[in-house]
């Protein structure tokens, strides 16, 4: 049977073996199993804590990778002295780091859903940071003439090209202007949006705003502002009741609308036939939706005017119920044209509120 003295241990390799007595000592690179690596654990302790600074976190967390080699080694030299050993060097230079990092920052470790992620790669010479998604919720306000979404660049699909260097059609828009200021603001790249509807880019979003979440990638910084404003070159976009949302919403509050609709009928017009409101309010509003199937909605109040040989309405309605087909007819019935008993067209829209109606749920 092998010897102990014939494995010389650096004495935090030899203290994971469970008794350290009888191992020869092993000084730096002489140590049979880390060569040198234990030596080195204050200096990439102090590397870890130095990139954890650059990020905003209350909780983290440590991953490690060692050097290939090691743990074979490790795992050689427990068969043949036919020992258990106690704990990995992996876990042993992890809990270091933890305790190190924790000391410095006076934050904690979780396991499961920390702000950040420290991967320590010691076989590539890596330390990878990464910070946990942040979800923003918020409110926008727009001037007509900005889109909510950016457009894909007509010349590449997306993918950049010398043109446009993003991948995105240049022009302002809801998405880039937030990605933008939000980038700067939680030191991000990256972020995803998910609307509570949308608007024409003709349309004006008045006041308290459309609702939005955001999804920031990793975000250097967890905190913002409750409110922002941006200049568009067509007016200021406003943005308020920003705040970060505890994690990733599962559900999403169903919303109704109100909106100011401008109608240009097809042909003169007479008298609106009376009743409107209350014909359409009581009637469940069937439209085919983009994946072909039938949804029904509803109207919860109408009031339409003539302005000469134009229309105007103010409609409540439920969310996703597109307003230009609502005037005009075509796949949404009843329509407004079917009601006034003439082909009328949506010529502009603007969204005058947006109503959640249920809660977030994460
Ligand atoms: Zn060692
Ligand atoms: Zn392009």
């Amino acid at each position: 049977m092998a010897d102990r003295e014939g494995f010389p241990l650096c004495d935090a390799c030899a203290e994971r073996q469970g008794d350290r007595r009888e191992f020869s000592p092993g000084l730096g690179n002489d140590c049979f199993v880390c060569r040198g690596l234990t030596s080195r654990f204050p200096e990439i302790e102090r590397s870890v804590v130095r990139r954890a600074k650059g990020y905003q976190f209350k909780t983290f967390s440590i991953g490690v990778i060692v050097p290939k080699g090691i743990q074979e080694r490790e795992d050689q030299l427990r068969s043949d002295l036919k020992i258990r050993g106690k704990e990995p060097i992996k876990s042993q230079l992890g809990r270091g780091i933890s305790d190190f990092v924790k000391a410095q920052t006076r934050r904690k470790v979780d396991r499961l859903h920390p702000d950040i992620t420290i991967l320590v790669d010691l076989d590539r010479e890596a330390i990878l940071v990464t910070a946990k998604s942040l979800f923003v919720y918020g409110r926008y306000t727009k001037p007509p003439g900005v889109s909510q979404r950016r457009e894909l660049c007509e010349r590449c699909r997306g993918r950049g090209c010398g043109e446009c260097q993003s991948g995105y059609r240049k022009g302002v828009s809801v998405e880039g202007i937030l990605e933008d200021r939000l980038g700067k603001i939680l030191h991000s790249a990256k972020a995803k949006f998910t609307w509570l509807g949308s608007e024409d880019p003709e349309s004006t979003v008045f006041p308290p705003g459309r609702p939005f979440i955001a999804e920031v990638k990793d975000p250097r910084r967890r905190e913002v502002p409750s409110r922002m404003t941006a200049r568009t070159g067509m007016g200021a976009m406003k943005v308020g009741e920003l705040k970060v949302l505890r994690g990733k919403p599962t559900a999403i509050p169903s919303f109704t609308f109100t909106t100011r609709v401008f109608i240009k009928p097809e042909g003169p017009i007479g008298a609106l036939p009376r009743g409107l409101a209350k014909a359409v309010k009581n009637a469940p509003i069937q439209f085919r939706n983009n994946k072909g199937k039938t949804v029904y909605k509803r109207v919860y109040s109408l009031k339409i005017q003539k302005r000469g040989q134009s229309l105007v309405a103010e409609i409540r309605l439920d969310g996703g119920l597109p307003v230009k087909r609502l005037v005009s007819g075509g796949s949404v019935s009843l329509s407004l044209s079917e009601l006034c008993g003439t082909p009328l067209n949506c010529q502009r829209f603007d969204i005058l509120r947006v109503w959640e109606s249920g809660k977030f749920e994460f």
